[in-house]
């Protein structure tokens, strides 16, 4: 079997085309969504997702404001900022970019966000509403992983799912989605005994874990759909390794190389081993990660209409 590569970026930008045209249609009736981004301390990795989703807000039509503030802030002086941000009338949509500096209470701060204006779904309150079944703010990446499946036409209707990564961010919020989409979940972590035979089981397999190509042909059902979320950066002494297991790399490296970056972005998934066994496939780069901003620019426009009361499309 050759597995067809779903083209994220594609569906992405089909997602963002609509946000722009509903951007359009609430300007119409006076409604600018506006997102502010927070980001605390000099992660260069934050600097370049909070650019990129100021950048996708300028795109769409949506209105931006990026915070920064120096890593020593503390937690009171961030919770000053997210109650000032949760009262701005200018403002539908905040997200606080983690990692935080050590000193920063995570769970103050998710808590102190209005869930209202939690477009990272990660208040306990849009979580819970996620888990009953509920209408909710919900995770970015996990409901891009769904709008994925769904707009690639994969049954999800009693279809059975493995999920490995049990996080709040990813793993989780996506087990409570793809109920709502009456799929038979089973949810996988560092501790399930026998992985690959469990992972064997499913017709869609989700990687959320964090560790280079981890999942290889053996993990997979023949025919299944195989979706990669993890973005492993790989460099150094790592580098021979990973590129003799995953030959798919290879162009990627050639590539960074002459533009002289020496580091790989691989998935959880060993590319080419399990592309010689699932139906089909999201490649790293250009599979989940586009939906992650995309999911963002939606859930920053739901959130404008739920709190003017409007209806949405969900
Ligand atoms: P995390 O570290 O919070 O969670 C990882 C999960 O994987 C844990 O639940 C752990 O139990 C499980 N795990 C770890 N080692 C395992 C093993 N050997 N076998 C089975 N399970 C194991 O990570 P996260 O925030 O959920 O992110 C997971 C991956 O997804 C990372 O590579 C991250 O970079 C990527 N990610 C991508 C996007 C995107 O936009 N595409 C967004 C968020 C996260």
């Amino acid at each position: 079997m050759k597995a067809k590569i779903i083209d994220g970026v594609r569906i992405g930008r089909e997602i963002q085309e609509e946000v722009r045209s509903e951007v359009e249609t609430l300007k119409l009736q006076g409604i600018q969504p506006g997102l502010a981004a927070v980001l605390v301390g000099n992660n260069p990795a934050s600097q370049v997702y909070v650019r990129n989703k100021i950048r996708a807000c300028q795109a769409l039509g949506l209105y931006s404001r990026e915070i920064r503030l120096p890593a020593e802030t503390t937690t009171e002086q961030l919770l000053t900022v997210i109650d000032s941000l949760n009262h701005d009338r200018a403002i539908d949509g905040v997200l606080v970019q983690l990692p935080l500096p050590r000193q920063i209470d995570e769970s103050a701060i998710l808590l102190a966000v209005s869930p209202q204006k939690d477009v990272d779904g990660l208040h306990p309150m849009n979580a819970g509403n996620l888990a009953l079944g509920r209408s909710a703010l919900t995770p970015c990446t996990p409901t891009g992983v769904v709008a994925i499946l769904r707009r690639e036409g994969i049954t999800l209707e009693g279809s059975r799912v493995a999920i490995v990564g049990r996080s709040n961010l990813v793993g989780k919020p996506q087990l409570f989605l793809l109920l709502r989409e009456h799929a038979t979940v089973t949810i996988c972590h560092s501790r399930t005994r026998q992985l690959p035979q469990v992972c064997r089981e499913a017709d869609i397999l989700v990687a959320a874990i964090g560790r280079p190509a981890l999942i290889t042909a053996e993990f997979v059902k023949p025919g299944a759909v195989v979706i990669d979320v993890g973005i492993n950066k790989v460099a150094g002494a790592a580098l021979k390794d990973i590129l003799a297991a995953d030959p798919s790399l290879v162009a990627q490296y050639e590539k960074n190389r002459a533009g002289n970056k020496e580091y790989v972005l691989a998935g959880d998934v060993n590319f080419s081993s399990v592309a010689a066994v699932a139906s089909a496939i999201t490649p790293v780069p250009g599979g989940v990660g586009p939906l992650t901003i995309a999911m963002l620019m939606k859930n920053t426009v739901q959130a404008a209409r739920m709190q003017r009361n409007l209806q949405g499309e969900r």
